[in-house]
């Protein structure tokens, strides 16, 4: 195994010492180094302006040593280093590709939304999640995005029109409220809730990390829990919910799950998750002194590795 990078050590000790116990103990190390890795870019071919066969090919021609991602289709990695040309190139600033995180990719996958559906994307901005939801949709079918920050809703928009995503209704609103407004109106819901974002610690960054506190993440748990209420309410019957967060803090997704499960008892249903991916682990069914439902077991959490970061993703239904 690769020493540690000392940069490590710069992290929060007690966000060092949590992550040591939520982990298994071969995925400890691994973990650890992503914090420091120079991950590789993974972008999506933006269906709706582009076609994959020509983009690649184009891109290609530009010197761009693109490796696709051989589970799902429209999505590539490229090395590190050519990272800056690619968000210079024209393909990303015509909207023909989305740069994102391959573990973001996955809760769109796992809705499956289809064409002529309504779905809701309750926490949108900056939009990377409701173009693929669209573009997954060919356009076609209601979709709406729900941002609650005003500067973030101005660049939801502008990202979705330069992506091309016409069917998506932008609205400017705060998420906890949609589901008394709209109860039982989307088929799918997508909340990708807003979090203390531990995934996205960088070593050579640290204002990645400067506002973490374990308060922080309570503060994060608590809207999460009224989101998620908002969302079930907005979902119809027999409709699927994907809640998803890039933060490793069990309060904020196991627990969140666990709350909702107590409230809706058996009107509502885990679903499982098949991902091809070795850098999974079940949700957690134990935190501290707190036991969570044991149907968590179904909910997955991304370990981060050199193309993703962490990431946790519990899919359910409601019933009629
Ligand atoms: N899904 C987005 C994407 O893939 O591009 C990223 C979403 S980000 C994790 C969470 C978003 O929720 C942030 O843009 C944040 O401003 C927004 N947010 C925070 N509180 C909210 C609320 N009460 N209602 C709706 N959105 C909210």
């Amino acid at each position: 195994m690769t020493p540690l990078d000392p940069s490590t050590a710069l992290l929060p000790e007690l966000f060092i010492a949590r992550l040591q116990e939520m982990l298994p103990p071969a995925s400890r190390e691994p973990c650890l180094q992503s914090f420091s890795c120079h991950r590789h870019t993974c972008f999506r071919i933006n269906t709706l302006k582009s076609s994959e066969a020509e983009l690649v090919a184009t891109l290609r021609a530009e010197g761009f040593r693109l490796q696709p991602i051989d589970w799902c289709s429209g999505i590539y990695s490229i090395p590190p280093a050519q990272r800056r040309a690619l968000t210079e190139s024209s393909a990303f600033n015509q909207g023909l590709i989305y740069i994102q995180d391959l573990s973001s990719m996955l809760a769109p996958m796992l809705l499956d939304p289809q064409p002529g559906e309504c779905v809701l994307d309750l926490a949108a901005a900056p939009g990377g999640k409701t173009l693929q939801l669209a573009a997954m949709m060919q356009n076609s079918g209601q979709l709406s995005a729900v941002e609650s920050v005003k500067g973030r809703f101005y660049r939801l928009k502008a990202n979705l029109e330069r992506g091309g995503a016409s069917m998506v209704r932008c609205y400017l609103k705060d998420g906890r409220s949609v589901g008394a407004k709209v109860p039982g109106r989307f088929d799918r819901v997508l909340l990708d809730a807003p979090c203390s974002s531990e995934a996205r610690f960088d070593t050579a960054n640290p204002e990645s990390w400067a506002h973490w506190s374990l308060k922080k993440v309570q503060e994060s748990a608590r809207k999460q829990q009224r989101l998620l209420d908002s969302a079930i309410r907005a979902l119809k019957p027999g409709g699927t919910l994907v809640y998803c967060t890039c933060s490793f803090s069990p309060e904020e997704n196991e627990q969140v799950v666990d709350a909702q499960l107590r409230r809706y008892r058996d009107q509502i249903t885990l679903l499982p998750i098949v991902l091809p991916l070795s850098n999974l682990q079940p949700g957690l069914l134990q935190w501290g002194k707190r036991r969570y439902d044991d149907r968590l077991r179904l909910a997955v959490r991304v370990l981060p590795n050199d193309r993703m970061r962490g990431f946790f993703l519990c899919r359910l239904t409601r019933s009629g």
